[in-house]
């Protein structure tokens, strides 16, 4: 019996998906073989990568002069790769809105003068700061920030008003609703949360932008490098990829990603609007800058935190547990997360407010 997943990372995978790679695990295409078993430059998986490659260009209407790459390593190696690549001037500004927005300025401290020109620490990350106040540094090389705050549930609505180019974490976000890439001068996001299994990491980034690198930058950090090769320079993720086409297809079957903006508008709305008429459950997290991907909320009391975590694991709502950092409870409702799958959820929480007054 499939339960209803919601894991911030790696999540639930649309149900057609998983049935198609069962489907073509043992054969796929008449090759006699899995698309995990055969060479990386074979026909059939040079196939499956550019098709991959075509389709997130389509989806997100990418412009030509933007290159689409698959790497590894996770958001995590792109904290890194951003300022190695990027960073000509040695100086880039950074708002930590969270956890992983930290992580990466501190891992962008290691290359050069970075600067947080913007935190919502102070309030434990419940609020994106107003970017008609936040002013960056001249002469800087870009400016970063985390689209989507996976662990504290906020997102971002507006853009940083600067000049400079802007570098963006969409890891819990891409492909939820709709962007304009065309403002960005790089994007990269984990595969793991709302696109396939782990393993493969996007980034689209304006080709102007190739070729800046640090001397010192890894081979395989360099987006110029992964470039020129089509993202196979050394051996991809192979399944990940696979993985992130049929994704691909499925998103575009549904009618792209405005459709999927709605729909994901749509649970987003129930989900909130149920919690902010409870008198049990609160989201701490600013009205306007609520996260449509991940919803946290909390009880007030720890014991009753973890008594719902257990008794909606027993009904088939699984991984529910917030974040070691935050506590409480926190819905990943990611694009594969279905509208009755909130609406069981919601049910749940009914119950549950009722049966513990
Ligand atoms: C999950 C996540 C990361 C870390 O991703 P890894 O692929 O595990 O390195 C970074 N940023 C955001 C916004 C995330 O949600």
């Amino acid at each position: 019996m499939r339960v209803y997943n919601f894991a911030a990372g790696p999540s639930t995978l649309p149900l057609p998906v998983l049935e198609q790679a069962q489907k073509e695990l043992l054969d796929f295409n008449g090759t006699g073989m899995s698309i995990t078993e055969m060479s990386h430059r074979s026909k059939p998986f040079m196939a499956v990568n550019e098709e991959a490659n075509a389709l997130l260009r389509e989806l997100m209407n990418i412009p030509d002069d933007y290159s689409v790459l698959f790497v590894q390593g996770g958001a995590s190696q792109q904290f890194a790769a951003v300022p190695l690549n990027l960073m000509k001037n040695g100086k880039a500004d950074y708002i930590i809105t969270g956890n992983f927005a930290q992580k990466a300025f501190e891992e962008g401290q290691k290359y050069g003068d970075v600067f947080a020109a913007a935190s919502s620490k102070e309030a434990n990350y419940t609020y994106i700061p107003d970017m008609n106040q936040v002013k960056f540094r001249d002469g800087i090389d870009y400016v970063h920030f985390t689209y989507n705050n996976t662990i504290f549930g906020s997102r971002f609505t507006q853009l940083p008003k600067t000049n400079a180019t802007l570098v963006t974490d969409m890891s819990s976000c891409i492909l939820s609703e709709e962007v304009d890439v065309s403002k960005f001068g790089l994007i990269y996001a984990g595969a793991q949360k709302n696109i396939a299994p782990a393993g493969v990491t996007i980034v689209i980034v304006k080709k102007e932008l190739l070729g800046q690198h640090m001397p010192i930058t890894p081979t395989m950090l360099r987006y110029d490098i992964q470039d020129k090769n089509d993202s196979l320079y050394n051996t991809p993720p192979c399944f990940s990829i696979y993985m992130s086409l049929l994704v691909f297809r499925w998103l575009k079957s549904l009618g792209g990603v405005s459709a999927i903006q709605k729909i994901n508008e749509e649970k987003a709305k129930m989900l909130y609007d149920f919690i902010d008429n409870s008198s049990l459950y609160t989201n701490k997290v600013a009205v306007k800058d609520r996260s449509i991907m991940n919803v946290p909320f909390v009880t007030g009391s720890e014991e009753l935190d973890a008594k719902f975590v257990k008794e909606a694991t027993a009904n088939g709502l699984v991984s529910l547990k917030g974040h070691r950092v935050t506590g409480g409870m926190r819905a990943s409702i990611y694009n594969a997360m279905p509208v009755e799958g909130v609406k069981a959820l919601i049910d749940f929480m009914k119950k549950f407010e009722l049966e513990n007054k």
